[in-house]
């Protein structure tokens, strides 16, 4: 019997296991952008830094797209790893480690864009020619009842404010931190919320 990879992940080394990902595999094309997966996830963490985001919303920002990589953490096969619902499997991966506010963030960053174009009429303008093709195979616009819905998660603001930095983060040659930079902060998320699990019936 082996294990899989996340199963032998721990609070102790997500953070290197994940700064390997970005190092790794942080070069391959964002499809249609004209930055790659890493600097894409990268430029979203420091508009959020940039604009006195709490540490939380940063790091989920710099993890929202990490589903792009899940075959890294051995729980989905290769077929599952493209864009189809890498949204959910991004939140999957993450979720023995982080928090709800940053699993939603991640979970939802693809509803909140339909909602936003739904919502907010000027947004859609303002969306990136890659970003509205791929609009389209995700069901476009939500509608009324499922904007409603939407809007009942308590984490909807952060969700959607985590989204604007992910949009803003696809300019071509803007330079930024390096992973390293973030690292600590991605620590001291994981570090509070596993502390928080010991004391409830899971182990240290
Ligand atoms: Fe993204």
């Amino acid at each position: 019997m082996s294990m899989t990879k996340s199963e032998t992940l721990s609070a102790e080394t997500i953070v290197d296991f994940l700064a390997e990902i970005f190092e790794r595999r942080g070069g391959e094309e964002y499809l249609g952008e004209p930055v790659t997966m890493a600097e894409h996830m990268l430029q979203g963490a420091h508009f959020a830094e940039q604009a006195g985001e709490p540490e939380i919303i940063i790091v989920a920002t710099l993890l929202h797209d990490i589903g792009h990589f899940t075959s890294e953490f051995g729980t989905f096969s290769m077929d599952d790893v493209e864009d189809r619902h890498h949204e959910e499997a991004g939140a999957q991966v993450l979720e023995p480690f982080f928090p709800t506010l940053v699993t939603d963030c991640v979970r939802y960053h693809v509803a909140a864009k339909r909602y936003l174009c739904a919502a907010r009429p000027e947004y859609l303008g303002k969306l990136s020619e890659a970003s509205i093709h791929s609009l389209n195979l995700q069901g476009g616009p939500m509608n009324d009842g499922e904007v409603l819905a939407f809007e009942l998660n308590q984490n909807c603001p952060a969700i959607i404010r985590v989204r604007t930095y992910d949009d803003a983060g696809k300019e071509a040659g803007l330079t930024t931190q390096p992973f390293s930079y973030y690292a600590p902060m991605v620590q001291r998320i994981v570090d509070a919320h596993c502390s928080g699990m010991a004391g409830q019936g899971r182990s240290a």
